[in-house]
């Protein structure tokens, strides 16, 4: 989902990082003054430890605390380069040791390249089926994880508790929700998309259970969100945002129910369903269709 970033206006870009104090950042020849940094580090404001690694258009949280630091996705598939600087951003935050990394779920775009962190001696956690799935794939950029977790683990370390929580199958059927209580702040990947519509046909995407997985998130005691890509002007995410996000699927699947029924399903509702409330979403005019055909697969087949 990069496309916010070549989609998205100038302005927007710029936006990116206004507001958020830049802790490491580089720009590498810029073409024009309007090109937003390769990648920067942010603390998330009000927080001690709690950092914000981005790389072109993939986002990944990090927490340091006195016992070492916790990091979530490598985010360097194709880009050797992204983790050797997510490294090297860490660094210039503190010389404790990488003692975790963890996966929000096992697409590629985010959890590949990780072999440098394990060289550090990090110990590598996913939920259970995302193990079981890399296992399978043998990518050999990929590191398989050393633990996993089924529906809840918790992470203490160096004072800070993480918890790992599994709230179903959504955009995946391994995505894991990260969450620091004391902070209130929750790290989720790709299935809580801020002011944006869902990824194309949802080719790994579970419905309904979707749907409940974003209402399971909706429960948990959370302020902010940190998204896998970075959201508008790159703030972090509300539980507004989420409600938003669970209407728009709730009155799309009411409109691709009503084709379905009408034997509209897949093309002609894909050409004739529009949803004009949403057109300012990003993404809207480029992955609505594929989003009309991940819930025609529902309605008209079942699955
Ligand atoms: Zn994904």
């Amino acid at each position: 989902m990069l496309l916010r970033f070549i989609a998205g206006s100038n302005m927007a870009l710029v936006a990116l990082f206004a507001g958020v104090s830049v802790v490491g950042a580089q720009t590498p020849a810029p073409p024009a003054a309007s090109s937003p940094p390769l990648f920067a580090t942010t603390k998330v404001d009000g927080t001690d430890n709690v950092y914000v690694f981005r790389y072109q258009g993939h986002q990944s949280m990090f927490v340091v605390t006195k016992a070492g630091v916790i990091v979530t996705d490598p985010i360097g598939y194709l880009r050797p380069q992204a983790v050797k600087t997510y490294i090297d951003e860490i660094k210039k935050v503190t010389s404790q040791p990488v003692k975790y990394v963890i996966y929000s779920h096992h697409h590629y775009d985010h959890i590949a390249g990780g072999k440098p962190f394990k060289d550090l001696g990090a110990r590598f956690i996913a939920h259970r089926l995302a193990k079981e799935h890399l296992t399978k794939l043998n990518n050999p950029d990929v590191v398989i994880p050393d633990e996993t977790v089924d529906n809840k683990r918790v992470i203490s370390l160096g004072g800070t508790t993480l918890e790992l929580l599994y709230v179903g199958r959504n955009h995946s059927d391994n995505s894991l929700v990260m969450r620091l209580p004391k902070e209130k702040i929750i790290f989720a990947v790709d299935f809580l998309p801020i002011q944006a519509v869902l990824f194309r046909n949802g080719p790994d995407t579970f419905i309904p259970d979707y749907e409940a997985s974003v209402k399971r998130v909706l429960e948990l005691d959370w302020d902010r969100m940190i998204p896998g890509h970075p959201g508008p002007g790159g703030r972090l995410g509300t539980k507004a945002d989420v409600k938003d996000l669970q209407q728009y699927m709730t009155d799309l699947s009411a409109e691709v129910h009503k084709a379905a029924d009408a034997g509209k399903c897949w093309d002609a509702a894909m050409k004739e369903i529009k949803l004009p409330k949403y057109e300012a979403l990003a993404n809207y005019a480029i992955y609505l269709p594929g989003n009309i055909e991940r819930y025609c697969s529902y309605w008209a087949r079942g699955y």
